[in-house]
């Protein structure tokens, strides 16, 4: 019996705990929310139109401009092609401190191209597809950034809210030459997303990675009639393979290793004289990556040697791990708590589990709950962001927001799919709520600005950030 008083004691005491820990929402987050809701489908419609457009990294032409018109129409001063990238913009509203700055990404992944239907079935074949939702998050941003852009019209805020409109995540990195151009320099905090197959604060760091290209060049030869006047450049990147793959036994668990073969010889009856190989090294920190990434240097250099050829490094570029900022996942956590769980249709669920099952994953559907602030991991594992470099030079509060079901592979058609129907468009919204509510929270609280930066000087510490690109203008011309 006392048992029992105790648990429904220790039960209701939860229940008042969580009663207290629910945020009060006041008139300008109701605002914003209201804001979000009643734009609701023209923010739709422009992600279905960036989702149809399908550009990839730095040749968003029409993805970046259908933005950067939005966000003119809006009201906003628009600045295009910034840091010597043609589909790179600011877009900004309002004056003087503090200054709140918000990034969206638009470019898709080549090969993925997919209907928004539940099996493979490409609309375009060959052609690329957004694989990661980036069609969903630069129009969730900047969805958030025009709800708040009222309420400094309106005086109900002040200061400068301003989006960022970064091109090329997925290969190149276009933030790395925005942060190097000084464009994050006055900025306060700045806000980022990424859809997911979950709904909850993003507070694991990612990996830090590099990119490099390696080149060899050889002596061409006819392959059976005077082989011997050949020097082979494929051969040395059969060898600098080799010697990736026999390195990976002695690396740290936390190390990736990939490469993409770029030109390994044209014909079978001609001793290649050239070969290109990109190669990427990803680790959980900036050390450990540069450790391995001048070893792998080192074999290449051994695979020119054994194969009698020149070889040439060229570096791309390479990006930091993400500084966690804990103190914003916290308000940002509070707004999520308030928003509760997306919530979802039959037919929603039924088009995720379809997906589930064409790709071989559990049949659960799609995530609604809140995930609970986890613990910042040490060795995370998971993917690389050019948001690593925003969160060196300015603090950065970032969010996961569920746009397609649980165990789908990412990057993937599947992915594809559900960015270009209700359950992306549901979870684009909804990010747009939960950062624009946040953003609420930074402007009207000076406190909460200071502890953000507190945590950002502490976990920085005296690191001097100096991004991972080489000198120069960005590589813009090498996409095309
Ligand atoms: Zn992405």
């Amino acid at each position: 019996m006392r048992k029992i008083v105790l648990s429904v004691l220790l039960m209701s005491c939860t229940l008042l705990t969580y009663a207290q820990k629910k945020p009060k929402i006041n008139a300008n987050k109701k605002a914003v929310m209201a804001s979000v809701e009643g734009r609701a489908s023209e923010l739709i419609e422009l992600s279905d139109k960036i989702w149809a457009y399908e550009e990839i990294a730095f040749q968003e032409t029409q993805s970046s401009k259908a933005l950067a018109d939005y966000a003119e129409a809006q009201g906003f001063e628009v600045k295009r092609g910034v840091a010597g990238i043609p589909t790179a913009f600011t877009a900004e509203y309002g004056s003087g401190e503090p200054v709140i700055g918000i990034l969206g990404e638009f470019d898709a992944l080549p090969g993925l191209s997919q209907k928004a239907v539940p099996t493979k079935d490409p609309r375009n074949v060959g052609a690329p597809g957004h694989g990661c939702g980036h069609n969903l998050f630069g129009v969730a941003s900047l969805g958030a950034a025009t709800a708040i852009k009222e309420l400094i019209e309106n005086g109900e805020l002040e200061g400068t809210v301003r989006f960022y409109g970064t091109p090329a995540e997925e290969k190149f990195f276009g933030k790395l030459w925005m942060v190097r151009e000084g464009l994050f320099d006055d900025v306060d905090v700045c806000m980022d997303w990424h859809p997911s197959a979950e709904t909850k604060v993003a507070v694991q760091k990612g990996l830090a990675l590099v990119d490099f290209i390696v080149e060899f060049e050889g002596q061409a030869a006819h392959a059976s009639g005077d082989p011997w006047n050949g020097r082979s450049a494929s051969d040395a990147l059969e060898l600098y393979t080799t010697g990736i793959n026999y390195y990976r036994e002695h690396i740290k668990p936390t190390v990736r290793i990939h490469y993409h073969i770029q030109d390994g010889g044209q014909v079978v009856n001609v001793v290649p004289d050239y070969a290109k190989i990109w190669t990427r090294v990803r680790d959980t920190n900036r050390e450990g990556m540069e450790k391995v990434w001048k070893h792998v240097e080192r074999i290449a250099e051994g695979a020119s040697i054994m194969a009698d050829v020149d070889y040439k490094i060229n570096l791309v570029s390479g990006v930091h791990e993400v500084l966690v900022n804990r103190t914003g996942a916290g308000a940002l956590q509070a707004n999520l708590e308030y928003l509760g769980p997306i919530e979802y249709t039959d037919s929603e669920q039924d088009f995720a589990k379809k997906i589930q099952e064409s790709t071989g994953a559990e049949l659960v559907g799609l995530e609604s709950e809140i995930g609970p602030m986890e613990e910042t991991l040490e060795n995370p594992m998971g993917g690389s962001t050019d948001v690593g470099d925003v969160s060196y030079v300015v603090p950065t509060i970032r969010l996961s927001a569920t746009t397609a079901p649980k165990g789908t592979p990412w990057h993937s058609w599947a992915v594809v799919a559900c960015s270009g129907m209700s359950i992306g468009h549901k979870g684009m919204v909804y990010a747009a709520k939960a950062l624009s509510m946040t953003m609420v929270d930074l402007y009207e609280k000076e406190k909460l600005r200071e502890e953000v930066k507190e945590e950002f000087k502490e976990r920085k510490g005296d690191y001097e950030y100096k991004g991972i690109v080489p000198d120069g203008p960005p590589p813009v011309d090498a996409a095309n």
